[in-house]
């Protein structure tokens, strides 16, 4: 039997719709553009880029209805509303076509992100991890198991102001292009989470602020900076 010098810590998850279970999180990835609209808001064309990826730690996930503090280290602490895939199989080298075999469900999520720090590690070209990475920085509603609705539309929200609003078509890579792309990089496993990227309306979040995403046929994800 083993014997643990420091335990292992108790498991980050997230809730599923409609169930008492819960889904273990193992990993969260993100892409880092996948709509034209938001990949020019920030500088560039990510029609002619292949996909790229950042990770949060799991423990970066925060439950739907959370109240977090306003993170340190920033003064320009940005949303962005995601669909989120919920991986339920493994999977490595997986074509397009079997990639939505991989899939447990999806939820409606924020990429919460420090965009002075991230400003910063682009102009330096340093890594990402402590502008994306950080504490409390994945904002996941509760997973609703099975496929999405194909006309699916999203929304974003700042005390009830809507700051970002798309339909999931407008997504460069589709999600069985995005888990069989990034499944040639890493072998996925059940329990990884896939931040699919941001559309444009991207902004700042202050003390006091509540901040909702809604996709159609999914829980919202909301959270409130203290
Ligand atoms: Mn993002």
């Amino acid at each position: 039997m083993t014997t643990w010098a420091i335990p292992p810590a108790d498991p980050a998850w997230v809730a599923v719709h409609d169930s008492p279970a819960r889904f273990a999180v193992r990993r969260i990835f993100c892409v880092g553009r996948n709509y034209a609209d938001h990949g020019i808001e920030m500088g560039g064309d990510p029609r002619t880029e292949p996909p790229f990826y950042f990770t949060k730690p799991a423990d970066a996930v925060v439950a739907s209805g959370s109240t977090i503090p306003y993170p340190p280290g920033t003064s320009d602490f940005h949303h962005e509303g995601e669909l989120v895939v919920a991986i339920g199989k493994a999977g490595q080298d997986v074509s397009v076509a079997d990639a939505p075999g991989l899939v447990f469900g999806f939820a409606a999520g924020n990429d919460l992100t420090r965009r002075d720090l991230q400003a910063q590690a682009k102009a330096a070209r340093r890594p990402w991890d402590m502008s994306k990475g950080f504490d409390r920085s994945a904002v996941v509603g509760a997973i609703r198991p099975g496929p999405l609705d194909p006309a699916a539309t999203l929304r974003l929200t700042v005390n009830g102001t809507v700051r970002q609003d798309t339909t999931l078509k407008m997504m460069i890579w589709s999600v069985p292009e995005i888990v069989s792309n990034l499944s040639q990089l890493v072998a996925l496993a059940p329990g990884d989470l896939i931040m699919t990227g941001t559309p444009a309306g991207v902004g700042p979040l202050v003390r006091g602020d509540t901040c909702e995403v809604t996709i159609t046929g999914l829980p919202p994800a909301r959270v409130t900076i203290d």
